[in-house]
C-alpha cells in the first residue's frame, strides 16, 4: 500500500478522514506510524495527498488530509478480457488498475469455465476492494469501471463494433502473423483470451468486428503475464 486510498464514507469532515480495518492495519503493523507522522492519501477518484495523523487508536487512525495533486494519467484502453480462473481473477484485477487500466470488460469465451462466473471475487464490493488494492499499489486514484458480459456472440455482434470506434482494436492470439505493435499514442482496444485461449471461431468474430489479430512471439504466457507484458508493451505511459 503506497498510499491509501480514502472514500466518502472514511470522511468525517471536508479535511478529515478515519481509518479503520486493513488500512489502519497497515499504518500500524507495516508503516509503524505515530500520532504527528504524515503518510501518503489520495481520494478515491480525486487527488493525490498527504495524511497527519492527528489521532490514533487499536482502532482508529484519524487524518487530517491535504490533497493537491494530480493521479497519474489513465491509459487510453479498453481491456476485454475472457473471465480468468477465479484463484488468478485477483491478481489480474489488482495488476490492471495497478496499470492504469480504466475501462475493463470481462467476457465469456468457450473455454471460459461456467463456474469461473460463480466466483465471489465478482461482487461489487470484492472488485472494488481489489481494485484498490491494485489502486493504492500504483499510487493512482482513478477507480477503473469494469462490466461483465457473459455472452460471447451477443458481445461481440452488439457491443464490440460500437467500443471500437475510433481506436485500434488488436486481440492477442499465439501463432498468428502480426506482431503485437508498440508505442500506440491513441485510444486503443486489447482483447486477451483465457487459459485455453481463444477458439478459431472467436477469433473470426473477433476480427469481424475489427480486430486485428497480433502475436507477442513464440512463447505462449499465462494470461497473468500475458496482461502486464501486452499493456506495458502497447503503452510506454504505463511504465
Ligand atoms: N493455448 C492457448 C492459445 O494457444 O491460445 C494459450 C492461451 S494463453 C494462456 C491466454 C491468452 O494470453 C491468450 O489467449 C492470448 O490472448 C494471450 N497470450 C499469451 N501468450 C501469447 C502470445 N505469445 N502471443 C499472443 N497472445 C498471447
Amino acid at each position: 500500500m503506497n498510499l491509501a486510498l480514502l472514500f466518502d464514507e472514511d470522511f468525517v469532515a471536508p479535511d478529515r478522514a478515519v481509518l479503520r480495518g486493513r488500512r489502519l492495519a497497515h499504518l500500524q503493523s507495516v508503516i509503524k506510524v505515530v500520532a504527528g507522522d504524515t503518510v501518503p492519501v489520495g481520494r478515491a477518484d480525486g487527488q493525490l495527498g498527504t495524511g497527519e495523523v492527528i489521532r490514533l487508536t487499536d482502532t482508529e487512525a484519524e487524518l487530517r488530509v491535504t490533497l493537491d495533486q494530480s493521479p497519474p494519467p489513465p491509459l487510453p484502453l479498453t481491456l476485454v478480457l475472457a473471465m480468468p480462473r477465479p484463484k488468478m481473477f485477483r491478481r489480474i484485477l489488482q495488476t490492471c488498475a495497478a496499470l492504469g487500466v480504466k475501462d475493463l470488460w470481462l467476457i465469456n469465451s468457450y473455454k471460459v469455465e461456467k463456474s469461473f462466473w460463480q466466483t465471489p471475487w465478482l461482487s461489487e464490493e470484492q472488485l472494488r476492494e481489489n481494485l484498490t488494492l491494485g489502486l493504492e499499489q500504483a499510487k493512482d486514484t482513478l477507480m477503473p469501471r469494469v462490466q461483465i458480459r457473459k455472452l460471447f456472440k451477443p458481445f461481440v455482434e452488439d457491443e464490440l463494433p460500437a467500443l471500437i470506434e475510433g481506436k485500434q482494436a488488436l486481440v492477442a492470439h499465439p501463432g498468428t502473423s502480426t506482431p503485437c505493435p508498440v508505442h500506440l499514442n491513441r485510444p486503443s482496444l486489447l482483447c486477451i483470451g483465457p487459459e485455453g485461449g481463444f477458439i478459431p471461431y472467436e477469433v473470426e468474430k473477433l476480427e469481424e468486428a475489427g480486430c486485428q489479430s497480433v502475436h507477442l512471439g513464440p512463447r505462449i504466457l499465462r494470461m497473468e503475464t500475458a496482461v502486464p507484458v501486452l499493456v506495458s508493451r502497447l503503452f510506454d505511459a504505463c511504465l
